[in-house]
């Protein structure tokens, strides 16, 4: 149930419908928007229906929310969400680039990466330190090393850094270096990483599941969200289908359809939704278009030696180029990179 305040109700009176709601054993979630205040009650409900909130002052209407997730739905924040990241704000009229290594390699490569794709725009650097691989065989990463020179490249770089968990006992660990700690396609229904994170003082960025639906996805988020943590950002990343010319099917009308729903910023990862370099730059124009609120590409000095995910990399120079189209479509509708 969210109630909706009206437009000059007081501080006292917001403060009022907060202590009923809780006094009948619910939870209240309070949400201020420029334009008026939303509270989201989270419990039985039942309660409430021996408590009329619609009379209380300063109360314009309570609506019952019909969908199973609550406080991600647009419904409680109507003008959408804009998550500030240290001065880089995100689901704003500005895009937000994330670029950078697949894994952190070392300090000289992620370096010359981290250089190259801020020259060329990008406001985020990624890089994984600890890597979901589908091989135990594989490079697993560098762990808190990779997470230091991610944080020491990123400040003499000037920029934040965004970077994946994948185990509750690391929270502290990626905490202490990242400034966006990243949740994984396949941690997205990792409940107990979910809540530890929803408990986190960082913004998360939290990728779709290979084969979650949309409902699923937003479900994931209200676990992080409803655990007091509302800087969470959406990333479409493509799904698993019948499609094989392509790594996953990169579904790019679940952001109109997220943006309809939630009011949480998403962005596109085009890197990991197609697998391979050259679709990237088109997936990536065609994502902004479709309203994205920004992109996570992976780019590497030298794609054929990378440690993971080589064949969707993009040269510095190629990631530069790809920032030039997607600026003309990014000002043709109407936003700013
Ligand atoms: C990544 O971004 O490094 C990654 C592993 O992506 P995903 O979880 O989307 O596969
Ligand atoms: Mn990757």
């Amino acid at each position: 149930m969210i109630i909706v305040l009206k437009a000059n109700a007081t501080k006292k009176q917001v403060d009022h419908v907060v202590e009923k709601i809780k006094a009948l054993g619910l939870k209240a979630m309070v949400s201020r928007g420029v334009e008026r205040t939303i509270i989201g009650v989270i419990g039985p409900e039942d309660a409430l229906r021996v408590q009329p909130l619609e009379v209380f002052p300063g109360v314009e209407k309570v609506l019952p929310v019909l969908k199973p997730y609550k406080l991600v739905s647009r419904e409680f924040k109507p003008e959408g969400s804009v998550i500030d990241v240290g001065g880089v704000k995100i689901g704003g009229k500005g895009l937000v680039l994330m670029a950078g290594p697949c894994s952190v390699e070392g300090r000289q490569m992620l370096m010359t990466t981290a250089k190259a794709v801020k020259q060329a725009g990008a406001q985020v650097l990624r890089g994984g330190a600890f890597k979901p691989r589908t091989s135990p065989y594989s490079f697993q990463g560098l762990g808190e090393e990779g997470l230091k020179y991610l944080r020491d490249v990123g400040q003499a770089t000037g920029m934040k850094v965004v970077t994946e968990l994948m185990d509750v006992r690391h929270i502290a660990l990626v905490e202490k270096y990242a400034d966006i700690v990243q949740i994984g396609a396949r941690n997205m229904q990792n409940f107990e990483l979910l809540k530890e994170a929803g408990q986190s003082q960082k913004p998360v960025l939290l990728k779709r599941g290979l084969s979650a639906t949309i409902t699923e996805f937003l479900l994931a988020a209200e676990y992080i969200v409803s655990q007091g943590n509302f800087n969470v950002i959406l990333c479409e990343r493509g799904i698993r289908s019948f499609e094989e010319q392509t790594r996953f099917t990169l579904d790019l009308a679940a952001v109109p359809v997220i943006k309809k729903l939630s009011h949480l910023p998403i962005i596109v990862d085009p890197s990991h939704g197609t697998g391979l370099w050259d679709y990237v730059e088109p997936m990536a124009k065609a994502a902004v278009a479709a309203g994205a609120d920004g992109l996570m590409i992976e780019v590497h000095p030298n794609p054929e030696t990378a440690l993971s995910d080589g064949p969707q990399s993009l040269l510095p120079e190629r990631f530069a180029g790809l920032v030039r189209e997607v600026r003309k479509v990014a000002k043709s509708v109407g936003r700013t990179l």
